[in-house]
């Protein structure tokens, strides 16, 4: 058996993961076992993204959380709305004394 990498160099082992054959200058050993080169890069990412994930897991809960209830989108426009409201009942008064200050000078 050949190494799948290197069609004249005799294999001296398989990769764990997609089971071809590889010699030993494409088998990288992680725990133990046997992994080519590109399992080797795909296991880095995957455990790279692992890594991510568990630094930021409020990221994800607010992910799932978004994507479990659809009324959470609802929720933006009604905040919006809200401080429409507020300036409207904070400046009214303050716009209506303004203009009665105005009539009495
Ligand atoms: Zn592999
Ligand atoms: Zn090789």
């Amino acid at each position: 058996m050949k190494c799948k990498n290197h069609p004249k160099t005799d294999a001296n082992g398989t990769c764990v993961e997609c089971g071809n054959f590889f010699c030993d200058a494409c088998l990288i050993q992680v725990k133990g076992k046997n992994h080519c080169k590109q399992c080797t890069a795909d296991l880095l990412a995957k455990h790279e993204q692992k890594a991510k994930e568990a630094n930021n897991p409020q990221i994800i809960i607010q992910q799932q959380q978004s994507a479990a209830s659809p009324t959470a989108n609802a929720n933006k426009p009604r905040g919006s709305y809200f401080w429409l409201c507020f300036w409207l009942v904070v400046f009214f008064p303050v716009a209506i004394v303004y203009y009665l200050m105005r009539r009495w000078d």
